[in-house]
């Protein structure tokens, strides 16, 4: 399939473009030189995602799309775009019903390929923002290392046997597994009527400071609240320090995106995007180290330095490497932007942690 190189005449939809990764993304297509049309639910959040990107002018524009999980919700967006970033979908760990979560992220990703087929005439690529949630196996055995050949069918199963009561976590997982699988599905099931092909960016949290409009860290989508709170507040439990988790910069995940439209040999690939795996206690070392000061003053909590945690799981980024041409921002690069974007905002005290 033809790739989709940067130049202000080719228009690439992003959709749920007022949210933290699709911002990022959106901002970043526009640096490069493409045109960039948004969807978001409302005009006001339409107008959000004008605001950030206002600089680029008649570059950018959006589409209201109310309700994402109605038929043909996406026929007009699609019109005369010549790629599609698919990122709107829900990111949550406390909806009840799975199904808050499932049907518009299997729906939204169905209704953006439907329309994609019909009205697309344009389109050569699309790249669905899937997540390392839609890989992520039960561990069998310390030193599990997961590739673009998993699928996490066990939170698939645990929401059908366990429906509501199935672990929070297994929901959000179970809906961005079943969306991707139904976006490989719909492709090999019309590969002789389609002339786009697809891409899927998994990401596992994804860390930087946000775009979009935020006043307290309770505005922080969840990814960086999740972030926040680990590290710059001392709410977690000590037993929780040692949880592990896999990061990536932001502008890292916004370039991956990018660089799926511009290399032929993205196109019918999963790919993993993950810069490196840590702890939470591993991570507040690691910041001890770059703003020491801000831990002798009592601002930031120290927890147990000396008890890190162990990793039992990773994985293996070799195709976002050799696909992608990628080498990631380090994980003292995130931190020190994250921290000073945290600083700037004025969410810091002094003294509020005086064991640290
Ligand atoms: P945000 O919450 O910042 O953005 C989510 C976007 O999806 C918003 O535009 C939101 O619209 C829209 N959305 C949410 N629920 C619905 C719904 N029911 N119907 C229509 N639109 C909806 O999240 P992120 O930027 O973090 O996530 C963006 C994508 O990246 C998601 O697909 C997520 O699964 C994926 N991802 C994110 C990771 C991360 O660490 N942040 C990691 C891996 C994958 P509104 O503002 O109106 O609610």
């Amino acid at each position: 399939m033809p790739t989709v190189p940067p130049n202000q005449s080719k228009r690439v939809l992003v959709t749920g473009a007022n949210g933290f990764l699709a911002l990022w993304v959106a901002r970043t297509l526009l640096e490069q030189g493409y045109a960039v049309r948004g969807t978001a639910r409302s005009e006001e959040k339409g107008k959000a995602f004008l605001d950030v990107c206002r600089k680029y002018g008649d570059q950018i524009e959006y589409r209201v799309v109310e309700d994402i999980t109605k038929d043909g919700a996406f026929d007009e967006a699609v019109k005369d775009v010549d790629a599609i970033a698919h990122l709107a979908s829900p990111v949550s760990f406390t909806r009840e019903d799975p199904n808050d979560l499932i049907i518009p992220a299997v729906k939204g990703t169905m209704g953006v390929l439907r329309s994609a087929l019909k009205f697309g005439t344009n389109v050569k690529r699309i790249i669905i923002t899937s997540s390392c949630a839609a890989v992520m196996r039960d561990v069998k055995a310390p030193g599990s290392i997961f590739n673009e050949d998993d699928w996490a069918d066990e939170a698939i199963q645990a929401v059908k046997e366990h429906g509501k009561e199935a672990p929070a976590r297994a929901k959000y997982r179970a809906s961005k597994a079943l969306a991707e699988r139904g976006a490989w599905e719909f492709c090999e099931q019309h590969k002789d009527e389609i002339q786009w092909d697809l891409v899927t960016i998994l990401p596992p949290v994804v860390i930087g400071p946000p775009l979009q409009d935020v006043s307290t860290p309770a505005d922080l989508n969840l990814s960086l609240h999740e972030v926040y709170q680990a590290v710059f507040t001392d709410t977690l439990p000590a037993e929780a320090l040692k949880t592990q988790y896999s990061y990536v910069h932001v502008r890292d995940i916004a370039e991956a995106h990018i660089e799926s439209l511009k290399r032929e040999e993205a196109g019918g690939n999963r790919i993993i995007v993950s810069a490196g795996t840590e702890t939470i206690q591993r991570t507040r070392n690691r910041m001890c180290k770059l703003y020491p000061e801000m831990y002798a003053s009592g601002t930031l909590p120290r927890g147990n330095p000396d008890d890190v945690g162990d990793f039992i799981w990773t994985y293996n980024t070799d195709r976002s490497r050799r696909i992608l041409g990628f080498s990631y921002r380090a994980i003292e690069e995130i931190l020190r932007d994250t921290a000073e974007d945290v600083k700037l905002r004025g969410w810091l005290k002094e003294g509020q942690y005086p064991s640290s």
